[in-house]
């Protein structure tokens, strides 16, 4: 097992807030990072300490990056997956190539959740409007038919009732491959965080709750008001897909919590995640060092809840409350420097702190 020391270089494919916030993190233990994003000036850049602008296929820039490097990780999903194998050629990426292949595309991310014995919605592959009818008729309305790649933030989805035209719908999608789901009527949305070393040794977050807004995360509260056993079982799944995925690095686990207990998988993401923000101030280790310590073989540190949290988004013009929120007792508040403020954008957020209640 290499371990990279205090003073490597990790490289961070990706500019944006969960960049921003990972490469602060690296500099607290010493690490130098590298971004590479297309846009200039990107939140990550900022405050690392080297940036490549290029595009995210550029054959040339990534060799070059890779060769300023000592570990690559990533902080955005939507990457061309020859990149990352270019990437993987020359350094070690992690989490790996495969793991982000298998999250960017919701058909091969259910099917290796359902190959567990893991729960999810019921879902089907829709490669043809001919695969609707049978989808339908086998998984039944409400449903919600999802892009199979390139959806986030409620972004290529749309919720299927009786009397809809299906065949619209899909069209209305760019007529490209989805995934059919029977729409959960859902107690609480919930997320786990869990985090596994180069030597195996696994770490999970308490279990948070997630409220959206306009399929945006609006909120995150740690911990999730859920039983005991509800918790559990979250952390069990977690644990489970990371070993099943040989993460090494982070994987955020979106789940629903159905009004019986049940608790079903929704979506996976290899990276640091919204609804992990709470943890810098909550938790001796934040889930940004977490990664750090992941990618570069360090042993992973202490995630336990030192309190309760409440973490909210500052979407598009909620950030025009800075003044206020700074003068708030106790508020911590985050900007990701974007330059530009628009609807929808995630533009910073505050975590407020409260004693711990379980
Ligand atoms: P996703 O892009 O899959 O994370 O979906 C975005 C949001 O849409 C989720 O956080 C849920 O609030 C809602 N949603 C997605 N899939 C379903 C489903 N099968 N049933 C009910 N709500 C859903």
């Amino acid at each position: 097992m290499t371990m990279i020391p205090p003073g490597g270089v990790i490289g961070i494919v990706g500019g944006g807030q969960l960049g921003r916030m990972t490469a602060l993190a690296a500099a607290r233990l010493g690490y130098r990072c590298h971004i590479y994003c297309p846009e200039p000036d990107s939140p990550a850049a900022q405050v690392a300490a080297a940036a490549t602008v290029a595009a995210y296929d550029d054959a040339g820039a990534l060799a070059r990056f890779a060769a300023t490097v000592d570990v690559v990780t990533f902080e955005f999903e939507n990457l061309p997956h020859a990149s990352l194998e270019a990437l993987a050629r020359a350094r070690p990426v992690r989490p790996s190539p495969r793991l982000l292949e298998l999250s960017q595309d919701r058909r091969a991310e259910k099917a290796f959740v359902a190959g567990l014995g893991i729960a999810t919605a019921p879902f089907a592959a829709i490669e043809r409007p001919a695969d609707l009818a049978p989808a339908l008729a086998r998984i039944g309305l409400p449903a919600v038919l999802k892009t199979a790649r390139l959806g986030y933030d409620g972004k290529g989805q749309a919720l299927l009732r009786d009397g809809d035209d299906d065949a619209a719908a899909w069209r209305g999608l760019g007529q490209v491959a989805c995934v059919l789901e029977g729409f959960v009527d859902f107690a609480c949305e919930v997320s786990v965080i869990v985090a596994r070393g180069l030597d195996g040794t696994l770490a999970t977050y308490d279990v948070v709750e997630n409220r959206h807004v306009r399929h945006i995360l609006a909120t995150t509260h740690a911990p999730a008001q859920v039983a005991a056993a509800v918790a559990d079982a979250a952390r069990a799944i977690a644990r489970r897909l990371a070993e099943a995925a040989d993460l090494v690095g982070l994987l955020a686990v979106e789940m629903f919590v159905g009004r019986d207990g049940t608790v079903l998988v929704n979506e996976l993401a290899p990276r640091p995640h919204n609804s992990g923000h709470w943890t810098i101030e909550a938790c001796p280790t934040s889930q940004f060092e977490q990664l750090v310590r992941a990618v570069a073989g360090l042993p992973l540190g202490d995630t336990t809840r030192r309190c309760d949290a409440v973490m909210t988004n500052l979407i598009g013009a909620d950030v025009d409350a800075w003044p206020t929120l700074l003068a708030e007792p106790g508020a911590h508040l985050h900007l990701y420097g974007k330059r530009e403020t628009r609807a929808g954008r995630k533009m910073g957020h505050v975590t407020r702190l409260s004693p711990r209640s379980t």
